[in-house]
């Protein structure tokens, strides 16, 4: 019988979580079937990268993409000159990945993109109508609300890639909204858990890239150790499931095993168990709502032996309790928690600042904001704008 394949346009397909999904989609092309179920084929109609040429002209190559986009323009003749010969339309530019995100004959656009910079691709894809699987947090923090609605009213399916909120999503299958008591959000912790605050002052970039658990790319692996990237967390489930940050809990979890549970009203507590491999929530927002025999190694718990949970310290981690905050209060805040803290991450990165700076300029930046309600989408980019100027300012007096 003839099967039709699902479409793929991937953002973001060099990095991290880019790689896996193109991992996973070779899986399930050459996989056989699970009993009963035909086998679902998959084709990568698009794929973009920032500078990664080299990888992404490879990827372009071995998946016969039909196009395939450069953000940074300054790339585009390099490219070219790699794929020479190959059938494949060349796109440039931070706008060419709105072009990927609505290629017409792509099912599924994937979202693997670091950071805001996805923001204009993640709602071209809503407003096509898409399947919006999205790894990519930084939209939906700084524009859930508009993300969730013009998906809404386009008949978009936006489907989580984060663990959590692939966990979250699989839990919520057991019951009906207005079942739901609260969201309990797991995390491992990772590599600064237990430490005080007085430690943290003197921790290294080597350190802080020292994940426990995961293997991520650089920002994510930052913001893992800051908390911020739990922090991120709680505002992508607020928008992802409709509740109220009240409603959401975080607990550490170091095993990193139950990758989050859903509490219903009745007592009843569902989890998603699995090895931390991102390759199962991957897979399962490339086939829902089927589930498929795939490349996730299966979870032994008798050699995992004991799981283990404990409060986070929320002054230590002051990321987390800020999240909050900024959870609740809304419009512009948000958008300046995440640009600070993507500007500021990239200062740590390149060695001008120190870890605990970090946070310290985010909440300058939080606090120096003119808070505003309701903003329009040029108004969203302006202030995310401001913030990373504000922390680049900062930084340079300081150093
Ligand atoms: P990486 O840094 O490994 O990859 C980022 C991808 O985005 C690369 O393809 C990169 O291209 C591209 N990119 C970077 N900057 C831009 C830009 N300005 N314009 C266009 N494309 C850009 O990140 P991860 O894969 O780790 O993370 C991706 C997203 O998924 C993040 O939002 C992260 O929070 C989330 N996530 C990641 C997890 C993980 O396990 N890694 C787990 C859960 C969520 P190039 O290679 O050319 O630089």
């Amino acid at each position: 019988m003839f099967v039709m394949a699902k479409k793929i346009a991937i953002l973001g397909s060099t990095g991290s979580i880019g790689r896996n999904v193109l991992r996973v989609v070779s899986s399930l092309v050459a996989g056989r079937s699970s009993p009963g179920k035909e086998k679902t084929q998959f084709e990568i109609v698009g794929l973009s990268a920032h500078r990664n040429v080299e990888l992404l002209a490879e990827q372009a190559r071995e998946y016969q993409a039909k196009t395939v986009a450069i953000a940074d323009e300054h790339y585009e003749k390099q490219l070219r000159k790699l794929l020479r010969g190959e059938d494949v339309e060349i796109l440039s530019g931070a706008e060419s990945l709105e072009a990927i995100a609505k290629i017409e004959e792509a099912d599924i656009v994937l979202s693997a993109v670091v950071g805001a910079a996805g923001l204009g691709a993640v709602l071209a894809a809503a407003r096509c109508g898409k399947r919006l699987a999205i790894a990519n947090k930084e939209p939906l923090v700084i524009a859930g609300e508009l993300l969730v609605r013009e998906a809404a009213e386009h008949g978009a399916e936006i489907l989580p890639i984060d663990s959590e909120h692939s966990a979250v999503f699989q839990c919520l299958q057991a019951g009906k909204a207005d079942e739901v008591k609260r969201i309990i959000l797991t995390g491992s912790g990772g590599p600064f858990r237990g430490m005080s605050a007085e430690q943290m002052e003197e921790v290294t970039l080597e350190q802080a890239l020292s994940h426990p658990v995961w293997d991520m790319g650089r920002k994510i692996t930052v913001d893992s150790a800051t908390m911020m990237n739990k922090a991120l967390e709680v505002i992508e489930a607020r928008w992802l499931f409709g509740v109220e940050p009240e409603k959401i809990k975080v607990l550490i979890h170091p095993e990193s095993i139950i990758h989050s549970m859903v509490e219903f009203v009745d007592g009843s507590v569902m989890g998603q168990l699995g090895k931390p491999d991102m390759c199962l929530p991957i897979q399962y927002a490339l086939t829902y709502p089927e589930r498929v025999a795939g490349i996730a190694e299966p979870i032994r718990l008798e050699e995992v032996g004991k799981l283990t949970f404990e409060e986070p310290n929320m002054e230590v981690f002051r990321a987390l309790s800020l999240g909050y905050e900024v959870a609740g209060e809304g419009g512009s805040s948000p958008v300046v928690f995440n640009a600070a803290n993507e500007a500021a991450v990239q200062e740590f990165l390149d060695g001008r600042i120190k870890f605990v700076n970090i946070v310290e300029l985010i909440e300058a930046c939080l606090d120096k904001q003119e808070y505003k309600k309701d903003l329009s989408i040029e108004e969203l980019l302006e202030v995310d704008a401001w913030a990373r100027r504000k922390v680049i300012e900062w930084v340079n007096e300081k150093v």
